[in-house]
């Protein structure tokens, strides 16, 4: 294919498309109709992602697995909350991650970092020992900070202001995300779990007991190849995601501050190391401080009072978006181990690894985005689309009527029984559907109704939202030991619903606040 070095104009400093008078860039239509370097963006993602989900699916179920049985042996009440501020440090470091990005190195050189350090980590989880297993999942933090939130930016960023197929565009690459998402736990909970590849170890003098080792190396295996793409595939991302042009007094100043923000850190993870207390204790009381935090810094600004009144409506979606994460992550932690205990993993007489079912969630959104996308428009046309915060109630109601479904799996299943798989995968279409009305609007939306001086800022937020919403999920399971299932589920379903009613009730003020933004 020949080169089309004009196809691409981005401006160096921003990595964004500033167009050029001089040289009017043809459309480079070239994958499916959408810039070359979106292909590169795409398998990079979908093999992080990959990794990312492959590693999930067995990672609460190798902590809570007995000793005999090659887990760590656990107890649900100490990997609850440990799965909980893994998942959301993932998220959280998406802001640091972005600041580095934007203001030192450029989104193109995070993504390569980031890869590394989570390949790496992935590595360090295939050794069979507590201090490679922390290394690891402190790796793949690091790493995800910096990979995911910038990615995104750069799929923005190869096309123009103008350019209509933006959108379109994020939802191939969300359709790479969970390819991904799907294959992975397919995979990795093949190897990790399986009695025949438990099997095959054994015949070929491998010991079986190690199987999740090599779950977790298939997922190094995928980021592996996902970087090598990435390097190969990176001459068609023109000049996307460079380091910043920054004056070298600006530069001086962002690289201090890096440097005081990293020493922060630093002492502030000894001091948590260092205290009697668990670190996950801690962060229960420090996690839902930092929104507050935040929110708090952003309310001192002074604004218009057309941008405060965005304000509030953001801190409305961001609320919504914490609790709709809070039940939907519980897809790798509470309704994880609930396919382990509690679900029968056999369809015709074949045995399959209970974290297959977390591959069900990323089918279905390839089966149902395109009916979302088509009904949203079939609706807009007869003036019909519901508001995007009509949209976040729907998401809510479906992550609550998910849970009300387990909860009477549960209740089915009673203490030692087992459920047909099929309540599970009910459970999943629910939350997809919740994810669909409620995941592609959330970022849109946040980042229309930012005030100009802070857009960034808002994918920010998203991901505190995610971060806060995985710790909650975390905490869930920590009880899942300790009270009856029913209860847990019923629960977690009951104040869905309440925060649905509340959703419901604010539409129409939140609607005000939002003014002409839709
Ligand atoms: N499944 C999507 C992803 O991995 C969204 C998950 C989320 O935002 N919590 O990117």
């Amino acid at each position: 294919m020949p080169e089309t070095p004009d196809l691409e104009i981005a401006d160096p400093a921003t990595g964004t498309h500033a167009g050029n008078a001089a040289t009017v860039p043809a459309l480079d239509t070239r994958f499916f109709g959408h810039p070359r370097g979106l292909s590169t963006l795409f398998f990079t993602e979908m093999w992080e992602r990959f990794s990312f989900y492959g590693m999930r699916a067995i990672l609460l179920l190798f902590m809570t697995a007995a000793v005999t049985e090659g887990g760590l042996g656990w107890s649900a009440a100490k990997a609850g909350p440990i799965y909980g501020l893994y998942a959301s440090m993932v998220y959280l470091t998406a802001l640091p991650g972005g600041w580095i990005a934007d203001r030192l190195i450029g989104q193109r050189r995070s993504v390569l970092i980031g890869g590394i350090l989570i390949a790496l980590g992935h590595v360090s989880l295939t050794f069979h020992l507590l201090p490679a297993f922390f290394l690891g999942l402190f790796l793949i933090v690091a790493g995800t900070g910096l990979l995911k939130p910038n990615i995104s930016t750069m799929v923005g960023g190869l096309y123009g202001p103008e350019d209509a197929r933006r959108d379109a565009g994020f939802s191939v690459f969300y359709m790479g995300i969970n390819l991904g998402a799907f294959v992975a736990p397919l995979v990795c909970g093949f190897l990790g779990q399986s009695v025949q590849f438990r099997g095959f170890l054994q015949s070929h003098g491998f010991n079986p007991l190690n199987s999740w080792h090599w779950g977790f190396g298939a997922a190094a295996v995928g980021m592996t190849l996902g970087l090598i793409q990435y390097v190969l595939g990176g001459r068609h991302l023109a000049r996307t995601g460079l380091a910043p042009a920054t004056p070298p007094e600006t530069r001086a100043r962002d690289l201090r501050n890096f440097g005081i923000g990293a020493a922060v850190i630093a002492v502030l993870a000894i001091v948590l190391w260092l205290l009697p207390v668990p670190v996950t204790t801690v962060m229960r009381y420090l996690l839902p401080l930092l929104p507050v935090a935040y929110f708090a810094y952003l309310f001192s600004q002074p604004w218009t009072p057309e941008e405060r009144k965005h304000l509030w409506a953001i801190v409305a979606f961001f609320l919504f978006a914490a609790l709709f994460w809070s039940a939907f992550e519980q897809a790798g932690s509470t309704l994880n181990l609930f396919a382990q205990r509690f679900t029968r993993t056999s369809i015709f007489g074949f045995q399959f690894p209970p974290s297959w079912l977390q591959a069900v969630n990323s089918a279905f959104v390839w089966m149902f985005a395109p009916v979302f996308a088509w009904l949203w428009i079939a609706l807009g046309r007869r003036r019909l689309e519901p508001s995007s915060p009509a949209k976040f109630s729907y998401g809510l109601f479906f992550a609550g009527a998910g849970f009300l479904v387990v909860a009477f799996a549960a209740l089915a299943a009673g203490p030692q029984g087992r459920v047909s798989p099929l309540w599970l995968v009910t459970v999943y279409l629910l939350h997809t559907f919740g994810e669909l009305c409620l995941s592609p609007v959330g970022l849109s939306t946040m980042t229309k109704l930012a005030p100009g001086r802070v857009v960034s800022q808002m994918m920010g937020i998203w991901f505190l939202a995610d971060s806060l919403g995985n710790f909650i999920g975390g905490q869930v399971a920590s009880v899942f030991e300790k009270f009856p299932l029913p209860w847990i589920f019923g629960s977690v379903a009951g104040v869905c619903m309440v925060f649905t009613l509340v959703a419901v009730a604010l539409i129409r003020p939140v609607k005000r606040l939002m003014g002409e933004v839709h």
